[in-house]
């Protein structure tokens, strides 16, 4: 993600946390360790156990893939939906839950039977005629249907479903897949997807991954997309708009749809005929690129506030720069590929795509990532990059606050220093190519720095990365 105006994403005033000069800090293993959702009997978890959002995802299940078929019309905001999922139970369930926002649920089946539920908050309860047995392939079907509305987000921003005056701009970072379809919304469960988005004819509905089916009747126009890769839910999009629509396969073979709003077509083209030499260099970097698909989805959405990096297509409320093309198109292989395990370890996300654009600029003839961090090292103790340190921001009010991103990238350019050059690039392509569409940890990053490097690295991440306040001159 990265905020339009260069900032932090909110447009709520979020107090610094107070920052306690010499503070002991908690020790690193404490810090990194992953909680998991509690098993409790025969009922699935109502949250995945992540403490920023308790209540995002679900327990005792594992979603393998989502076919989602929808129905959009902009003009009356109504949407019709049918959700598919293909899930395996992880422990006896005579219940569990999905997450759903808003909308009405007509009707559940489970392995075709119809399936007794209610709604309690954010959580769809489904009671399955008959229990599933541990390890069981079982679907769920769910009809439903609204006005989606968008969460908003503990940093006062907004995600999911959000209105435009076209259609509407879809980025669910970090809850707002909900808003949308039923769905376990947490990235520790990755999934296959299939969305399939009716419109109105002359609107695109454009979501991730490839293309595979286009057909208009009767005035409206449906286009399917599947996306192959395993996908975390908040990367998921159903973008809908009056769209500029190109498409081209790159020399390795990626397929490209971009989707531009003709508001915004001058400012953007430019930028996106970058995008292929971007995904060249960043493969070159990062190693290959992770996905079968690559695109942009340019809207004009001015009440969004940011870009996201929806998995193979980010999504732009505007225009973007080529250091913000830069930042979504680094998230593909840090974010997309390897997703976050806890929403804590955000900086894994923000810090790389940050470091991506300071190293893009350096082999690019511009300013370099040591004159960048230096930049970010001379602002005062009090100034907010030192408000909290990047991998333990304290709340999900602080995701997307200025210590997760610039802090984040000089934590990884301390630990280029410290390494150098080339053990560097292992590294980060070692990271992407172990956690290729998987996940990661802090912990798990830290590890395989010290095995590649041959150092002890503690000292360094410990400063960088869990210490409150501004490090003495490194
Ligand atoms: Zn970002």
């Amino acid at each position: 993600m990265t905020p339009s105006r260069r900032q932090t994403r909110g447009r709520t005033t979020v107090l610094p946390r107070q920052v306690v000069a010499g503070a002991v800090p908690v020790a690193l293993a404490a810090l990194f360790a992953a909680a998991g959702p509690a098993a409790a009997g025969t009922i699935g978890a109502s949250g995945a156990g992540d403490p920023y959002f308790p209540l995002a995802g679900n327990g005792g299940y594992d979603v393998r893939h989502y076919d989602l078929t929808l129905g959009y019309d902009p003009g009356s905001r109504h949407l019709d939906g049918q959700a598919v999922l293909r899930a395996r139970a992880t422990q006896r369930l005579t219940r569990f839950d999905l997450d759903l926002m808003g909308l009405e649920v007509t009707g559940v089946t489970v392995d075709h039977v119809k399936a007794s539920f209610r709604r309690d908050g954010q959580e769809l309860v489904v009671t399955p005629r008959q229990a599933l047995r541990p390890g069981q392939d079982f679907r769920v079907a769910v009809g439903y249907q609204g006005t989606p509305n968008p969460v908003t987000d503990p940093d006062g921003s907004l995600d999911g479903w959000i209105p435009t005056d076209d259609g509407a701009f879809v980025a669910g970072e970090p809850q707002g897949a909900m808003t949308w379809f039923p769905v376990n919304g947490h990235p520790r469960d990755k999934a296959s997807y299939d969305i399939t988005i009716t419109v109105p004819q002359g609107r695109t509905a454009v979501s991730n991954g490839v293309l595979v089916g286009q057909r208009t009747a009767h005035g409206h126009t449906t286009f399917h997309w599947r996306q192959s890769e395993p996908m975390a839910a908040y990367l998921a999009t159903a973008t809908v708009g009056t769209f500029e629509v190109e498409q081209f396969t790159t020399r390795d073979g990626i397929k490209v749809y971009n989707a531009v709003d003709p508001r915004e077509a001058s400012a953007a083209a430019p930028v996106l005929r970058q995008l292929p030499s971007v995904l060249d260099w960043a493969s070159g970097l990062f190693g290959p690129y992770p996905f079968r698909a690559a695109g942009a989805v340019v809207d004009t959405a001015p009440n969004v506030g940011y870009a996201l990096e929806t998995q193979t297509r980010p999504v732009y409320d505007r225009a973007p720069g080529l250091s913000t093309l830069v930042h979504e198109s680094a998230h593909q292989w840090f974010g997309d590929s390897v997703t976050l395990t806890r929403w804590q370890d955000i900086w894994l996300n923000e810090g790389f795509a940050t470091y991506a654009e300071w190293l893009y600029s350096e082999q690019h003839g511009g300013e370099t990532a040591q004159q960048a961090f230096d930049a970010q090292y001379a602002r005062p103790a009090t100034d907010r990059l030192w408000a909290f340190p990047p991998a333990d921001p304290g709340s999900g009010a602080h995701l997307f606050d200025t210590p997760v991103y610039a802090r984040g990238a000089m934590a990884l350019h301390q630990l280029r220093k410290a390494v150098g050059d080339t053990t560097f690039r292992r590294i980060l392509r070692t990271w992407a190519a172990e956690h290729r569409n998987g996940h990661g940890t802090t912990a798990g990053f830290i590890q395989l720095s010290e095995r590649l490097s041959g150092q002890d690295l503690d000292a360094l991440f410990h400063t960088w990365l869990a210490t409150a306040g501004k490090p003495s001159a490194p």
